[in-house]
């Protein structure tokens, strides 16, 4: 999900073969977790989410009611957790009232992200679950890069104000029907999305200037209101600027808009342009996209990072823009719009898989490379891949990894480096309709490495033993 870079890091002779990533070497390990069999069918429940939320700007708080439907929760589920984020920061998150049906929740712990309570008795046939909070969010001021901690998008710069992974979620069940929540990371990501359906009712006061909002879906704007809706998504974010100008384009039925600070201009004509090319490219390589419109916010935070229909790109990758594609511009903006999906569209759990989602991701910006900018492809392996000479099994969870830049090296560009051997052994064509297959069978779902082998069963040189045994700890 994430590429940080350092916009602060001074240009060197060298640039064109030098790092921008952050190098964050001297992390401590994390704990190990043990690794949770992920569910692989469709999850078991459907789930929607009503939003209505009072945004004051100047006092970077939002007031939320929420109703969370849930249908064809299995009857032994009779504890609830929801996943809320904003609880991890001081006074983040203030929680006002519960109420499950008709009847209110009195006794929860809440703690660190999770608010966990019991259901109250359910017959089988009983209608859907309908869990009604009330509660408030105070945003955190997004903090200045720092080599101790990971970027972080969520809360308010003097220019930007991002609503991510802001409400109370539901988690996926998991095969022993438990609620799949994983330790925060240090680095890395560690959310796990069902699908879900979002109406989203905003209301922005506290702002004497127009604002400007993009969003995971489109809107129905009444002055300071907006109602968005977006259906079968995995997050709904929201990034808001007095300061945004807005291009647009379309790219094989996706609409597409940008939104960049004032002096950005430059930078962001290329972005538009190399996420309209990538969206089309992704369309015929991979499959439709389920949602119509994807917004690309320049981030006043020096990461990218993807949620359904909106990514963040660094800041720092439009000031390094040099008008080539031999930057993190392009590749930034080509690496999340893939992320629509393979995290979007094909969800899986980031925190114990993390090549399965970072591995696609970066092995779609060679792709898209060798569709409009051929001569490029010995420069990125180069600057993108070989110059980090990464090592490592690619299939660790996040936790095991014993700094940011050995998981990053895994995960996205041996992973890169795997899927080319990979690709390479099948051929492109069949690797493409695998791929094709791969996602009509798992798009909704939360897939596993098991499930994304299991499509090579018929592939020559299945079950690709030495291959496996090159990047894989795991073989089976
Ligand atoms: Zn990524």
């Amino acid at each position: 999900m994430t590429e940080s870079t350092d916009a602060s890091q001074p240009e060197n002779p060298i640039i064109k073969i030098s790092p921008t990533a952050t190098e964050v070497e001297t992390l401590a390990s994390a704990p190990t977790e043990a690794v949770t069999p992920m569910p692989d069918g469709p999850s078991e429940y459907h789930l929607s989410y009503a939003i209505t939320a009072r945004l004051d700007y100047s006092r970077k708080t939002v007031e939320i009611e929420q109703a969370i439907t849930i249908s064809s929760l299995p009857i032994d589920v009779q504890t609830l957790v929801l996943v809320v984020e904003p609880n991890r920061y001081p006074d983040g998150f203030t929680l006002k009232s519960i109420v499950v049906d008709q009847a209110p929740i009195e006794e929860f712990t809440l703690a660190g992200n999770q608010l966990q309570f019991e259901l109250p008795e359910r017959s089988p046939s009983e209608a859907p679950l309908l869990v009604r909070l009330e509660y408030g969010i105070l945003l955190p001021e997004i903090p200045p890069p720092s080599e101790m901690y990971k970027p972080q998008p969520y809360g308010y710069t003097e220019r930007q104000l991002n609503l991510v992974d802001w409400y109370a979620f539901v988690p996926p069940l998991d095969d022993q029907r438990q609620w799949l929540v994983h330790t925060p990371p240090i680095f890395g990501e560690s959310l796990v999305y069902p699908v879900a359906d979002f109406t989203v009712n905003l209301e922005i006061a506290g702002n004497d200037l127009p604002l400007t909002v993009a969003a995971s879906g489109s809107a129905v704007r009444t002055e300071n209101r907006y109602q968005f809706t977006l259906q079968q998504a995995r997050t709904f974010a929201i990034s808001i600027s007095p300061d945004y100008e807005v291009l647009e384009t379309e790219a094989a039925g996706i609409k597409i808009k940008a939104y960049a600070f004032p002096n950005s201009r430059i930078p962001n004509q290329a972005v538009v342009g190399y996420a309209a090319q990538a969206a089309a490219l992704y369309t015929e390589l991979f499959g439709p996209l389920s949602y119509q419109q994807v917004s690309i916010v320049q981030a006043d935070f020096l990461d990218g990072m993807e949620f359904d229909g909106l990514y963040f790109v660094s800041k720092g990758f439009y000031d390094l823009y040099d008008g080539t594609v031999n930057g993190y511009l392009s590749l930034i903006t080509v690496h999340e719009m893939a992320h629509q999906w393979w995290f979007g569209m094909v969800g899986s759990d980031q925190a114990l898989e993390p090549w399965l989602d970072e591995g696609l991701a970066t092995f779609a910006e060679l792709q898209y490379l060798e569709a409009y900018f051929p001569d490029q492809v010995d420069w990125w392996w180069a600057y993108r891949v070989n110059f980090y000479q990464p090592v490592g099994y690619i299939d660790l969870a996040i936790y095991d990894y014993p700094s940011y830049i050995a998981y990053r090296n895994a995960t996205y560009l041996r992973s890169a480096q795997f899927l080319f051997e990979l690709r390479e052994q099948v051929e492109v064509e069949m690797y493409t309709a695998i791929m094709q297959r791969y996602l009509q069978q798992e798009q909704l779902k939360i897939s596993n490495a098991e499930t994304f082998w299991a499509m090579f069963a018929d592939a020559p040189g299945y079950p690709f033993s030495e291959l496996r045994a090159k990047y894989f700890k795991q073989i089976p």
